[in-house]
């Protein structure tokens, strides 16, 4: 069978998952060399500022704190760090301060979120003291807003009014799916409807809503899940979250794993359904704010994941992924005998065009073994922007959409 464009960055794809599985690489720290026989790149890294990032997130878990059973792939003791199984103020203020300490002065929007349960599951009590203490930073002026994130199923009239009480202003649905089948086997215990129910109820109320999607869940397919991801799109939240099946040690589908009844996705497969997933999200205006498991020390430990496409920059691939895709795009009708392709990226976004160790270079290379490809970062060129000269003449531009 001929290979297409797509085959050539996914076999790439391959040789990084080999390079994530490297245990002694340190987390988020890779190498990008520049091969000479791939790209004669004359890198202008133009002087960018780093600008001040808008938006801090506070995340305090509540470990599976309101969860009426466990769902078959969760295990907060692996994602979600060191939390004790109650907050106490103590504890809460603490980690509060860590954060307004080091990082205050550089956002605009500082927010603490309850993460890691099913927020308006637990008792009140417990969930007043909680949003009582957010809310005091909020009243002290050092924290904008309060989030949540919470089962679809435990939205009720009761749980908006004590939500709009504490000022809540966001809240995050973990959906994961639409394919109630899916659900089902996952035993989380509700359907798809009930999650167009709750965003429905949400969005009346007046919250800003996010939704949470799974790529890879067992009874699941690809098409299943870009089927949960138009109807997230029906639904239109504020922002999605994706994240890839990784199965992990002390859950019920580490046990149908060692059975033989999961086979996780590949870590290539799982880069490409969320770049899919990405791409139209954004085209409908969603914004993604998290793609794959935020790391915590107890990933690095032995035997914490078993299997799954788990790597731990899976967002840069991804992103990557994206940039490869639009070059593509953009490079459409330029015929495969030019002589040089010259790129212009922003700074910010050189190595998401480059791809992981220059894959997406060496990829594009392939398409165009005759070319010297050239990759400039010119002042006045925007993020996002992607444009390319040939052969010295005419330049194309194509922006990925997103990126900002
Ligand atoms: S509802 Fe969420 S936090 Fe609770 S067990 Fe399921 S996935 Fe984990």
């Amino acid at each position: 069978m001929k290979k297409t464009n797509h085959d050539n960055i996914l076999g790439l794809f391959k040789n990084v998952q080999m390079q994530g599985a490297q245990k002694t690489a340190p987390r988020g720290v890779y190498e990008y060399t520049l091969s000479d026989t791939v790209c004669s790149a004359t890198q202008q890294m133009s002087v960018f500022q780093q600008s001040p990032r808008k938006h801090l997130i506070i995340p305090i878990f509540i470990m599976n704190s309101g969860c009426p059973h466990r769902c078959i792939f969760c295990n907060q003791k692996i994602t979600a760090g060191n939390f004790p199984p109650q907050i106490t103020r103590d504890f809460f203020d603490a980690e509060v301060k860590s954060y307004l300490d080091r990082k205050k002065n550089h956002y605009s929007n500082v927010e603490i979120a309850f993460y890691g349960g099913s927020f308006t599951g637990i008792d009140n009590t417990y969930q007043e003291n909680l949003l009582s203490w957010a809310k005091s930073y909020v009243e002290a002026g050092l924290v904008h807003s309060i989030r949540i994130s919470t089962r679809p199923d435990y939205i009720t009239k009761d749980s908006i009014t004590f939500l709009k009480k504490y000022n809540v202003s966001t809240v995050e649905l973990g959906a994961q799916s639409f394919n109630d089948e899916a659900l089902r086997f996952a035993q989380r215990g509700h359907d798809g409807a009930a999650t167009v129910a709750a965003m429905k109820t949400l969005k009346e109320q007046g919250f800003s809503t996010g939704l949470h999607l799974m790529a890879g869940l067992p009874q699941d397919t690809p098409d299943g899940f870009m089927n949960s991801v138009n109807k997230a799109i029906e639904l239109m939240p504020d922002t999605v979250r994706l994240h890839p099946v990784i199965v992990l040690d002390g859950t019920a589908l580490a046990e149908e794993f060692r059975r033989g009844n999961y086979k996780p996705l590949e870590l290539a497969e799982a880069i490409d359904l969320c770049r899919k997933a990405r791409e139209k999200l954004t085209e409908a205006g969603i914004r993604v704010i998290r793609i794959g498991l935020q790391g915590t020390d107890a990933m690095e430990k032995e035997g914490a994941i078993l299997a799954g496409p788990f790597h731990p920059a899976f967002g840069s691939l991804v992103l990557s992924a994206l940039f490869y895709n639009s070059t593509i795009k953009l490079l459409t009708g330029i015929p495969h005998n030019a002589k040089e392709l010259r790129f212009n990226v922003s700074g910010q976004d050189i190595s998401n065009f480059r791809g992981m160790a220059n894959m997406n270079i060496a990829a594009i290379k392939k398409l165009y073994p005759q070319a010297n490809l050239i990759v400039e970062s010119i002042a006045g060129i925007e993020r996002g922007e992607i444009s390319v000269a040939v052969d010295s003449g005419k330049s194309f531009t194509l922006a990925v959409l997103g990126i900002i």
